[in-house]
């Protein structure tokens, strides 16, 4: 059945992109519908709940948020920051990177005490700190919207070659100090850090936004993507859950006319954005409607790995709440470890206590993120379960997290002695979680590979080979809420007058 309203744009995904493309576009006088598969909207901002504790799935930290900062001001022209409830890290510590030995160094907030901080714990070398810190705030100097501003000849298009420059060899190049690489690259989870591939801007976008506004979002993520939706509403923009699109109609002229539901309702637009991944939207809207070279290309990208994720609900008042990230490293090989699936598993542990409103000492949860590659669950790869589609993994896959769950608690007991004690339940995730509730291929954490070998063949466009199909999301600029809420402003340029968006998004002060 085909519904009669014709929209100017139809999103398929609500994940931060397409929600904030939606907004955006809504905003700017187009009517507007968000089709998403899901129960719950947001992609990654889904948060779920045990023993009263609500859980992230997909965002644990964001950068860019002091007053002034660019997600800052974007989130105010999306009409969101003033209604979300953060918290900004500490100022001296947001993350903290403990190396094998035990010993724990800080990344604290703002230049001045990122970079003193640890010159006063590496004296000698503080040639190569400060170079570090230069080159990163260097490197995002060429990124125009990054800096909310409108492109001159230093952008990086002008300049491809600092998109070859690779993260690993920049490090190498100013420190042959091994404790100290390990430092500054410890946070590589957040953008799954390899020495093979890992371009330094991506490197440089992200922390440099961290530095500058690390802020824990409090009782969960979620409260992002019910802001947008309420923006969109206020705008007549619609959204429609449990809408899973699975192929498109095209007109004579090659266009898009509808997109098809699995409930096999079909909605009508001019104009058709995906939220997807790149290489799902072509399946979905047609493999033979892109042209060979171009599906090919998008089809072999590769995609960053993905994770398995455990949470811990905790007892009352038995852990303290940590106002920063602990980065737990079991080997100095920080960034040629991914792939590691030997009996040392994982090299590399991300652990945050969740911001809640009910307590500030204690910790109500503790979250930890470690890589797993989906090969590990290949098993089950053909099972598939989500809220509105569930089934039951078999008793061996529940056997397999299990064991998993208990390696992640014997690492956490080499640095938290108690921590076994302190535990009411333990819930994980893994590679098949993220493949099911967000259509990332392999479960991939970051969507596709940024690859400083290849810069110009990893990165995406906003505009396929299709005349009226665009794409939003983490895929196309950079990951993260940050990236993915720039992406949407990418995509939304199509449309709307850059220069006069860009002045509106700088007008926010604050
Ligand atoms: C474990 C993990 C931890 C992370 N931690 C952080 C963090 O701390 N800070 C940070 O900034 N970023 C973090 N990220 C990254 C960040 O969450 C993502 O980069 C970002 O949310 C991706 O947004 P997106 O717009 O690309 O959409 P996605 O979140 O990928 O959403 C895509 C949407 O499309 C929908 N969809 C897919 N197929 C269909 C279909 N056929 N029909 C309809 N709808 C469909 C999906 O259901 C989903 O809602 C993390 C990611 C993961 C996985």
């Amino acid at each position: 059945m085909t519904q009669i309203k014709k929209y100017d744009f139809l999103i398929v995904g609500s994940g931060i992109g397409g929600l904030s493309s939606a907004v955006i576009l809504a905003k700017n006088g187009y009517s507007v519908l968000v089709l998403e598969k899901n129960n719950q909207i947001g992609g990654a901002l889904q948060v779920f709940s045990r023993d009263k504790c609500v859980f992230d799935t997909g965002v644990h930290y964001v950068g860019g948020l002091d007053p002034g900062e660019n997600l800052q001001r974007m989130f105010n022209y999306l009409g969101i920051y003033d209604a979300l409830k953060l918290k900004s890290l500490d100022r001296d510590c947001f993350d903290l990177i403990r190396l094998p030995n035990g010993v724990s160094y800080p990344h604290g907030q703002g230049y001045e005490a990122f970079s003193s901080q640890l010159i006063q714990l590496f004296p000698e070398e503080e040639k190569a700190i400060l170079a570090f810190c230069e080159k990163i705030k260097q490197i995002c100097d060429f990124f125009p919207l990054y800096n909310l501003e409108l492109g001159d000849d230093q952008a990086y298009y002008n300049n491809p070659e600092i998109l070859s420059l690779g993260a690993w060899d920049f490090i190498n190049s100013i420190t042959n100090n091994k404790i100290l690489r390990t430092v500054l690259l410890g946070s590589g989870p957040l953008y799954a850090g390899d020495e093979k591939t890992t371009p330094l801007y991506v490197v440089a976008l992200i922390m440099n936004s961290y530095i500058k506004g690390s802020y824990r979002l409090v009782d969960g993520g979620s409260q992002i993507a019910k802001l947008l939706v309420k923006e969109l509403r206020k705008y007549d923009g619609e959204i429609l859950k449990r809408k899973e699109v699975v192929g498109a109609n095209y007109g004579s002229d090659k266009k898009i006319t509808s997109v098809i539901c699995s409930d096999g309702m079909e909605y009508a637009a001019n104009n058709f954005i995906s939220n997807m991944h790149p290489s799902l939207t072509i399946d979905i809207f047609g493999k033979d409607k892109f042209r060979p070279a171009y599906r090919d290309r998008v089809q072999k990208l590769q995609n960053t790995t993905s994770s398995l994720m455990v949470y811990f609900s905790l007892k009352e008042h038995s852990f303290p709440y940590f106002n920063y990230n602990i980065y737990e490293h079991f080997s100095y090989d920080c960034w040629n470890s991914i792939n590691d699936n030997s009996e040392n598993w994982p090299h590399t542990l991300y652990l945050c206590t969740p911001a809640s409103s009910k307590s500030e000492e204690f910790a109500e949860s503790v979250c930890v993120m470690c890589y797993m590659d989906i090969k590990e669950v290949k098993e089950w790869g053909n099972t598939y379960n989500t809220a509105i589609d569930p089934s039951v993994r078999s008793t061996a896959y529940n056997k397999f997290k299990k064991e998993k769950e208990e390696q992640i608690i014997k690492k956490l007991e080499t640095r938290y002695p108690n921590f076994r004690s302190c535990i009411k339940n333990v819930y994980s995730s893994t590679p098949l979680t993220y493949r099911d509730y967000i259509g990332t291929p392999e479960g991939s954490l970051y969507g596709i590979k940024k690859d400083f070998n290849n810069p110009i063949g990893t990165t995406i466009n906003s505009k396929t080979r299709v005349p009226n199909l665009y794409l939003t999301g983490q895929n196309l600029i950079f990951h993260g809420i940050l990236g993915a809420t720039i992406g949407a402003f990418v995509t939304s340029f199509n449309f709307v007058n850059h220069i006069e968006l860009i002045n509106k998004i700088k007008a926010y002060e604050k």
